[in-house]
């Protein structure tokens, strides 16, 4: 009924998960949609911190990164996906003010000049039988032994206890990616929770690495059959207030059948290219 994708990526395993229909919608009929102002913030905030590792390390200072973001407010200023939002001017001081705020809050939780970067959103993908996992690295580095660590920046909220584990996945996934492109598993994988100033650090290991593994093909499997069957059942929860899709969601009583041409006709010009 639809093309089974070829490769999968963390951020997709998850939002398969978290709500099949939304999947559909998205990753399978790849539907435009409007941007969103997190995650638009969350862009251009890596974005700047990527620019700002371009410096040399000695010149990694406050200003040198508050220089970076300005040039990254610049690069965005044209993009769709941030003139897509129509802020009004004080919504754009606002929306400035919060990102200087994320990576004045960076500054607090690590000592850039240390760090010795060797990968900036770096594009790696592996292939398991016939699926091709593919992932974006924020950031990878060596430690002082010089061991492999992967670090992945957020500007959402740091999860509870609870779904710390859930969070940790898309950085295991990483690390399993460096493992079968370097043949190196990495020493350690931290989220850096920009608003919170938090880090989590997890340890990838045999366990980690399988149960990534297992879960990605489970998830293929499951994909696989969805296309198949053309079942993706909608999964409501904390995602739909957010949903681009809802109006053709049936669980809000709409028709999926009608979102290729309605949400094309909406979003098109609004959507990121
Ligand atoms: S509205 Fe909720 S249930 Fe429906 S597609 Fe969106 S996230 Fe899924």
């Amino acid at each position: 009924m639809f093309d089974v994708p070829v490769s999968l990526s963390p951020s997709r395993v998850e939002a398969f998960t978290s709500c099949p229909m939304a999947f559909r919608f998205a990753s399978i009929e790849k539907l435009p949609e409007p941007p969103g102002i997190h995650m638009t913030r969350g862009s251009l905030v890596h974005r700047a911190l990527e620019l700002f590792f371009m410096s040399p390390a000695a010149d990694r200072t406050a200003a040198r990164l508050h220089t970076a973001l300005e040039a990254a407010l610049v690069e965005y200023h044209t993009d769709p996906e941030f003139t897509g939002l129509a802020l009004g001017p004080d919504e754009i001081t606002e929306f400035e003010r919060e990102c200087h705020e994320l990576i004045g809050n960076y500054l607090r939780m690590e000592d850039p000049t240390a760090v010795r970067e060797i990968g900036l959103e770096l594009h790696l993908s592996a292939q398991v039988d016939t699926l091709t996992l593919r992932g974006i690295i924020d950031r990878l580095e060596l430690d002082s032994d010089g061991e492999l660590v992967v670090t992945d920046y957020k500007t959402g909220r740091a999860p509870s206890e609870h779904y710390e584990q859930k969070s940790l996945a898309g950085v295991h996934f990483y690390s399993f990616l460096c493992e079968r492109v370097f043949g190196r598993r990495p020493r350690a994988i931290r989220l850096m929770y920009l608003r919170s100033g938090e880090t989590i650090t997890a340890t990838p290991s045999e366990q980690s690495v399988k149960f990534i593994t297992t879960r990605t093909q489970a998830v293929w499997k499951a994909v696989e059959r969805a296309c198949q069957t053309g079942d993706f059942r909608p999964r409501p929860g904390p995602l739909c207030s957010g949903c681009a899709f809802q109006e053709w969601c049936p669980a809000f009583g709409g028709d999926p059948e009608r979102a290729a041409v309605e949400a094309t006709a909406r979003y098109a010009l609004l959507a990121p290219a």
